[in-house]
């Protein structure tokens, strides 16, 4: 998650052969030039044609297997280098339609690539488990991959026979016909309306404009507008919007059933071996006794604004006007010291990262957009910016340098197999970052306006990542359960539930306005990714444990308590992610968990209030 390009008017951009090398990634560390990457590129297509010609021989002995296993990894680690040299280049100028064209060359070596090694999960199943057990405790080399193997095993408890899967097989191409045809109603076939402004200004209201609007219109009447306006387009579908999600639900309880799940919770939740509590216990939980401080937060907003009424598109507008900016330079020396609570060792890395031409930090002409940490494995991680001084571009770093410093982490202390960690732990050490840095910052600011505006910072992206996250779970929950009890789904019904959790979370704090019973529909994740965002939340939380711990209690605590946090980051996808932070001192079904992240916004919250005099 990184946030999106702000809407400020772009300066003039310099042109990348401008811009010092010092502020640029250095992508020979990946290949020299493109002769090499050619090279490389000729070499990974024998060795994926060298492991397919594997097929048929898993089963007759370990030293088959394990090699296997090893020409995997040799495949994979060799993919790294050769996708993301092409991809890295090609971001830095989108426009560059040869460099766009190797890229291609490698998406379709990949789609071989798939299409060659397929065998080997059904080949290996086919193995009694009990037999690759043995074979583990006779070989070391082997045993390295237990834990990859058995979850293999483990996952295959919901695949069907070969008849059940190739009838799913035929229904995949539907499977995706809901989301395809809400993404060409909301986007490609939505005609965005154009507004007057109380200036007499006329505004096209894309979704971007809409935002803008929110986030910088310091005229009520305007974003008021800018809400109906945009608001009214998916009412004016809303029955449609309905059946799409209908089919998103059906299809997800087709499959859950098919595979012998007894929800579509449990269905989603299976992969990573995650209980169906965790989410349960992280809705019950910020609804009883977590939404009293989201709640104070938005009637200190309504007071500090000057509103007589506080609307949904009232939550975005700045408290104060603040414009300091901040030099790349500048947060190049804040950010090492601000983790000072991880240890000289995390900082002395962490430096490292900073100085090493990994970064590709300012914006230029046909650059990508947005803000992301490549984890090139055997080489090290790259990140880019698009850095332009403002406070968010910052965070933004200080962000993207929490997953750097995990990729670093796990790579140099896991075998390839188990060097990429999954999303659920993923947010973790980038939302732990940030806040450390929120920390630092509010310790150093002089300015009271400037303490204002980082406090807000900190707090928006608690109820952003956290609480709207938990909300948008809770409401995947109990439309999934509609179907599952076979009550039927209709705008009306999904309108009830959206309005229900809007009054349970914000209570009298927010005034309501009857469009945002068709919000809903305007979130495309729902129908995108169901069951996904729920991790943004429970990351959040686990980060803010972790903090708890880093930070409060004796010495001798907090030292273990770095020593687990550390052990973590370098165990990468070596277990379950429940396991992983579990050993690291969170465990996400208890409620005490979920309370760390209230308990944060709480305090943020009563220092805004003192910031404010309020
Ligand atoms: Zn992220």
């Amino acid at each position: 998650m990184a946030s999106p390009a702000t809407a400020d008017a772009a300066p003039c951009l310099r042109e990348r052969t401008d811009i010092p090398d010092r502020f640029k990634w250095n992508l020979t560390h990946i290949f020299p030039d493109w002769p090499a990457w050619q090279a490389a590129y000729a070499e990974l297509d024998t060795k994926i044609e060298a492991y397919a010609a594997l097929q048929g021989t898993l089963g007759q002995g370990a030293d088959r297997l394990l090699r296997a296993m090893q020409m995997s990894d040799d495949v994979g680690q060799l993919s790294y280098r050769v996708w993301y040299f092409t991809s890295l280049k090609y971001d830095e100028d989108q426009r560059d339609n040869q460099i766009n064209a190797k890229r291609q060359e490698v998406q379709i070596l990949f789609a071989r690539a798939g299409q060659a090694t397929a065998w080997f999960e059904p080949e290996v199943l086919k193995i009694p488990l009990a037999t690759v057990q043995q074979w583990m405790t006779e070989s070391q080399e082997l045993a390295v991959y237990r834990f990859a193997i058995e979850d293999l095993y483990r996952r295959q408890e919901h695949v069907l026979d070969e008849t059940g899967e190739h009838l799913l097989s035929l229904s995949s191409q539907l499977s995706s016909a809901p989301h395809d045809a809400y993404a060409a109603l909301s986007t490609a076939d939505l005609k965005p309306p154009t507004i007057t402004l109380s200036t007499g200004g006329e505004v096209a209201l894309s979704y971007g404009q809409y935002r803008a609007i929110l986030a910088t219109n310091r005229r009520q009447a305007d974003r008021a507008a800018a809400f109906t306006t945009y608001h009214t387009l998916f009412g004016a579908n809303v029955n449609t919007y309905a059946s799409l999600y209908n089919a998103v639900l059906q299809r997800d309880w087709f499959h859950a059933r098919a595979r012998g799940y007894a929800s579509t919770l449990e269905a989603a939740l299976h992969g990573n071996n995650i209980p169906a509590t965790v989410v349960e216990n992280l809705i019950e939980t910020t609804k009883a006794g977590g939404t009293a401080p989201l709640q104070r937060y938005h009637r200190l907003r309504k007071r500090v604004l000057g509103l007589d009424t506080y609307h949904s598109y009232d939550a975005t507008i700045p408290l104060v006007d603040f414009d300091r900016k901040y030099p790349y330079e500048h947060v190049l020396e804040w950010l090492p010291k601000s983790a000072a609570p991880l240890g000289p060792a995390y900082q002395r890395q962490m430096e490292e990262v900073l100085a090493g031409e990994w970064i590709d930090v300012f914006e230029n002409p046909g650059k990508r957009s947005g803000a992301y940490s490549a984890p090139v494995y055997g080489v090290h991680p790259y990140v880019l910016l698009n850095h332009n001084d403002t406070l968010d571009s910052v965070f933004t770093l200080v962000h993207e340098m929490g997953h750097s410093m995990h990729t670093l982490l796990s790579n140099a202390h896991q075998p390839f197999v188990y060097s990429t960690y999954e999303i659920f732990v993923a947010e973790v050490p980038s939302t732990l970052n940030e806040a450390f840095f929120l920390d630092y910052m509010l310790a150093q600011a002089t300015d009271e306006l400037e303490r204002i505006v980082l406090l807000t910072h900190g707090i928006d992206g608690i109820v952003g990542t956290f609480y709207t996250q938990v909300m948008f779970a809770d409401y995947e929950l109990q439309a999934h359960r509609l179907v599952e009890e076979g009550r039927p789904v209709t705008a009306e019904a999904l309108g009830d539930i959206y309005v229900s959790l809007l009054k349970t979370y914000h209570g009298d704090a927010l005034d309501y306005d009857d469009l945002q019973r068709v919000t809903w529909a305007r979130i495309p994740h729902f129908f995108s990714t169901p069951y996904y965002v729920y991790q943004y939340a429970t990351c959040f939380a686990s980060s803010a444990k972790l903090m708890k711990w880093l930070t409060t209690g004796a010495d001798a605590d907090r030292t273990a308590a770095l020593d687990r946090y550390l052990t973590l980051l370098k165990s990468g996808g070596s277990d379950h992610p429940m396991a992983l932070l579990r050993r690291a001192g969170v465990d996400l079904s208890e409620p005490d968990t979920v309370r760390a992240v209230v308990d944060q916004l709480d305090a943020l919250v009563t220092r805004l209030e003192r910031e404010l005099r309020v």
